[in-house]
């Protein structure tokens, strides 16, 4: 994905300026400073196969092994619904969110409700219900 081209969480940002920051520059300490933008810039990487950055933010405790991206999936939309604590200040966070997406020709709604843990000033992905 380019840098120039719209970021994937529809933001209204270039992917540079938005998501793309996070998953280039996570090494060296750019990291998203709230859980809902952690969500979206996951979102994104997902979108962009930005499978490096899903590991790092996924917490240790429950992080794979290894993941694999269906590359057959399109990821088209982003909608966050409902968010719960994951402030700078907050430990925890909640952030339901519906991703669009097209498979085989078929659209399809992934829903979900993420938890979001805070740790060395850090937010990390826990789990989701779907
Ligand atoms: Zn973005």
């Amino acid at each position: 994905m380019d840098s120039e081209d719209r970021c994937p969480c529809l933001s209204g940002e270039t992917y540079g300026a938005c998501c793309g920051r996070f998953h280039s520059g996570y090494a060296s300490g750019a990291w998203p400073g709230t859980a809902q933008v952690l969500m979206r810039s996951r979102y994104s990487a997902f979108a962009a196969g930005a499978v490096d950055y899903l590991l790092a933010t996924w917490h240790p405790s429950t992080r794979p092994v290894e993941l694999v991206l269906d590359t057959d999936t399109v990821w088209r939309r982003l909608d966050i619904l409902r968010t719960q604590g994951g402030g700078p200040f907050d430990e925890r966070g909640m952030v339901e969110f519906a991703a669009h997406y097209r498979h085989d020709g078929e659209s399809g709604v992934q829903r979900e409700t993420s938890r979001f843990v805070r740790e060395d000033g850090r937010w990390y992905y826990l789990d989701g219900e779907l």
